[in-house]
């Protein structure tokens, strides 16, 4: 339906809008726009009973990534109705069926070219999934225009610089550990990692002491 074809042109990039209304119809999926869930990107139910199979996709995904993430889970989909659940959630069987689901959005030019040439290398990559990939999540990043102004990933910040979350917790960054970076909460003085590309906000006027005062007269 015409409906249908315009709210998806919300949320997925327009040369891509015709193949996704296709794979929905053909393959009776419900798709539900979440709330953004800060462990995953989407998820997969399969349909039983006759039941519609689901997919729920974050709704703050910029267009490229949400149909990357389209393609993840819809890739969930045809591993469930050719192995059932005798197969590895991201392994051989799933990987194939992603590859062959992007392919055509490769070849009709969706994607940026930045984006295409990491996508292609992520597909390459018999253990990448989507979301583990640093390299192909920094430039999918750079699209998202939702962004607040204010925010930054961890990993451009300078070391020993303070940032906040929306929480209202403060934390110093500190050195990288293996691929997370090191951050001091300063609430309780606790060591935490974080992932090189978390958004925060910065802190450039943050004053240590004033803060440790702050936290005293706090109780
Ligand atoms: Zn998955």
């Amino acid at each position: 339906m015409k409906e249908d074809r315009e709210l998806l042109s919300k949320y997925f990039p327009e040369q891509a809008v015709e193949a996704v209304y296709t794979s929905l119809k053909e393959k009776n999926v419900q798709l539900r726009i979440s709330r953004s869930r800060s462990t995953k990107l989407g998820d997969y139910r399969p349909g039983m009973n006759g039941k519609p199979h689901r997919i729920s996709i974050n709704h703050d995904l910029n267009i490229f990534e949400f149909l990357i993430t389209y393609v993840h889970e819809l890739a969930h989909l045809y591993t469930f109705e050719k192995f059932g659940r005798r197969h590895q959630p991201h392994g051989k069987e799933w990987k194939q069926f992603f590859v062959q689901l992007m392919i055509p959005f490769l070849n009709n030019g969706v994607f940026p070219a930045e984006i295409q040439q990491e996508l292609q290398v992520h597909l390459l990559d018999a253990k990448a999934a989507n979301g583990s990939d640093l390299d192909l999540k920094r430039i999918l990043q750079k699209y998202n225009h939702k962004q607040n102004l204010t925010a930054t990933s961890v990993e451009s910040l300078s070391e020993n610089s303070y940032f906040k979350l929306p929480d209202g917790r403060v934390f110093q960054r500190l050195e990288l550990r293996r691929k997370r970076y090191k951050c001091l909460c300063m609430n309780n003085k606790r060591l935490y990692l974080f992932s090189p590309l978390a958004m925060v906000e910065v802190c450039d006027r943050f004053e240590p002491n004033q803060f440790l005062h702050l936290l005293k007269k706090l109780g």
